[in-house]
């Protein structure tokens, strides 16, 4: 292995490439509460598709086990090196290539995390949609696993938001699917293959990626509901509205408890709610969208989010 620590550090340079007591205890795990913590046995920290290239070229080679890793936000340590070998880290692939702000697309390295993204893409009065909970969680790790999270009632998940790629497979041979276009019909959808792939097929290099208008005014509402029956039934009603829910997610009492009080939202509404409800169920809106006012659920505002002089000023705004 030390053979293989030199020839990848003339490849990609010395210090980014590390062993032994170098390894920092980060690259051994990731959020999964039960997995059990890896050590590799090299960590490589690529700068570049070609350096990518050359470090699968070398472990396809010498027969040694690669595992990506991106933010290590995942659940279910899928990015935990269990058969010690190679860890490719992305954290120096961290560019955002391009927001293109005639084809809403934004061309992302791998490394770029969510939070990077949403405030560049803010500046130009966009959003990448796609918020599966944690905002350092890297475009590179959100296309491995079709990253999902608490808005894809509104905007689906991230397979739906990604139109091209550049990946390096086992042998170091880069790729390129898709591309800066929406309509594609003929042909196998490589894109939509490595999405989800969770790193078995390819490593992904950049991304492109569907952008939208970013709404202009969003507002959440807290619904108490004294049993788990009128929660199941208040969704479909809630969908079937036409409101267009940005998210609808179920938070159990105890937790809700817990939370207001972490962050001092404990006010006297807030505190009857709690106690005498089985569950929660906050409904987020964002507005406005095309045929839709976007009112608020509850709002009683006849001119939507747009002109209603609350929405603006709501404390449960996402
Ligand atoms: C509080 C919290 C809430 C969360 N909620 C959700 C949720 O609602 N929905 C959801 O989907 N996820 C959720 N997650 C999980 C996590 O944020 C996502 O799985 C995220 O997409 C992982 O990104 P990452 O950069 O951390 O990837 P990592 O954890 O580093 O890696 C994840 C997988 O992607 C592979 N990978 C990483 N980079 C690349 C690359 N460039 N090329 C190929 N493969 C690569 C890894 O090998 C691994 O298999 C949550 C996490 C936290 C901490």
């Amino acid at each position: 292995m030390s053979d293989i620590a030199e020839r990848l550090a003339e490849a990609i340079g010395e210090i980014h490439v590390l062993t032994g007591s170098a390894i920092s205890d980060d690259y051994t795990h990731d959020e999964a509460l039960t997995a059990t913590a890896a050590q590799p046995d090299i960590v490589v920290r690529p700068g570049s598709t070609a350096d990518v290239s050359a470090i699968l070229a070398l472990a396809d080679e010498a027969g040694i086990p690669v595992t990506a890793r991106g933010s290590g936000t995942g659940l279910s340590g899928a990015c935990i090196p269990e058969h010690g070998g190679i860890v490719v880290s992305f954290e120096r692939m961290n560019a955002i290539l391009e927001i293109d702000t005639e084809n809403h697309m934004a061309v992302v390295q791998p490394g770029v995390t969510l939070q990077q993204l949403d405030e560049v893409t803010a500046a130009h009065g966009l959003v990448y949609p796609v918020f599966p909970g944690e905002s350092s969680a890297s475009l590179g790790g959100n296309v491995a696993t079709n990253a999902g999270g608490m808005r894809a009632v509104k905007y689906g998940v991230t397979r739906q938001h990604v139109v091209g790629l550049e990946a390096v497979l086992a042998s170091g041979e880069v790729i390129r699917t898709g591309g800066k276009f929406v309509k594609a019909t003929t042909g196998y959808d490589l894109t939509q293959l490595v999405v989800g792939s969770e790193g078995t097929l390819a490593l992904v290099t950049e991304a492109i990626l569907r952008l939208y208008p970013r709404p202009a005014y969003a507002a959440t509402v807290l619904a108490p509901f004294a049993s788990l029956d009128g929660v199941t039934a208040a969704v479909p009603k809630i969908v079937a509205s036409g409101i267009g829910p940005l998210l609808v997610e179920y938070i159990d009492f105890i937790t809700m408890d817990a939370i207001a009080r972490n962050y001092g939202w404990m006010t006297p509404p807030l505190r009857l709610a709690v106690r005498s409800c089985r569950s929660i169920l906050p409904a987020a809106t964002s507005g406005p969208s095309p045929g839709n006012p976007g009112r608020a659920p509850g709002c009683s505002s006849s001119a939507g989010f747009a002109g209603c002089p609350r929405s603006k000023r709501c404390r449960w705004t996402t």
